[in-house]
């Protein structure tokens, strides 16, 4: 064991824990207001290495907030902020720079990283992960909504991370999209194993996908269960019976 993992700081380690079942994030008692708006009240949260956590809560809830704090992105003042690893975020806009092409907007995620040929090759694989070998060169302006979204799941796992968080990224997208979405990122998710928070306002795509759905609410997890086998990822086609349930 990399004795890194028991220094209390820096928060962030080095330390990869992926797909063990230990803690990738550790949060306590994080607090986080806007002016006198008190909207974190000293949440608590765990999320365990290769476990999928989905997180409702109304708009305004904090989920973003949340999100961005553990992705380093917000300066809420945690009691205690421990992360494993590398984190990766997704939003519901995929932010792609419009001046680069599909492979450069994946490669950019590896700037600091690896020589620009292993940078290449990496995001390469990245976007046959995601069905867009052949979009590599294409602009972003001349994708569709998923498929913008397609690369920037590419570009959240080209990192490696060993936890993804996930802010609404389907929310924008048509339903049929959506479910094509979904079957990705379990596929993903299955094959690179990282801890993951998915936001989302849809309660049947936190119960088809996670293993535990938390509900945010008065700036605590004021809720949560944990599911047997979610129906999303069951064996045989879980996007087809989705669609029947509602026809
Ligand atoms: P959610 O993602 O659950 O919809 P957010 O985390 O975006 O909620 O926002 C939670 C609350 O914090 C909201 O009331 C929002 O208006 C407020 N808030 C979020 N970011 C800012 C900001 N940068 N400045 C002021 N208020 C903010
Ligand atoms: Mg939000």
């Amino acid at each position: 064991r990399n004795p890194r993992h028991q220094t209390p700081r820096p928060n962030r380690t080095d330390a990869t824990e992926d797909g063990t079942g230990r803690s990738v994030a550790t949060v306590t008692e994080l607090h986080r207001s806007f002016g006198t708006t008190h909207v974190l009240r000293g949440l608590d949260l765990e999320i365990r290495g290769g476990e999928f956590v989905a997180l409702l809560g109304r708009s305004g809830s904090g989920k973003s907030t949340l999100l961005r704090s553990l992705a380093g992105l917000d300066p809420a003042s945690p009691r205690e902020l421990t992360v494993h690893g590398a984190v990766s975020v997704a939003f519901q806009e995929p932010r792609l720079l419009p001046w680069r092409t599909v492979e450069d907007n994946v490669a950019l995620a590896l700037a600091n990283g690896p020589l620009r040929r292993i940078r290449r090759e990496h995001a390469r694989r990245s976007l046959d992960e995601v069905g867009l070998t052949e979009k590599r060169d294409a602009w972003p302006l001349s994708l569709s909504g998923g498929q913008a979204q397609r690369v920037s799941l590419a570009r959240a796992l080209v990192s490696k991370p060993n936890l993804l968080l996930l802010d609404e990224p389907f929310s924008a997208l048509d339903a049929l999209t959506r479910i094509e979405m979904h079957r990705l990122v379990v596929a993903l998710w299955k094959r690179h194993r990282p801890g993951v928070l998915l936001v989302t306002h849809d309660v049947d795509e936190a119960l088809a996908l996670a293993d535990r759905v938390l509900v945010l609410d008065q700036g605590q997890v004021a809720a949560q269960w944990s599911l047997a086998v979610p129906r999303g990822r069951r064996n045989g086609d879980p996007q087809i019976s989705a669609i029947r349930t509602h026809v």
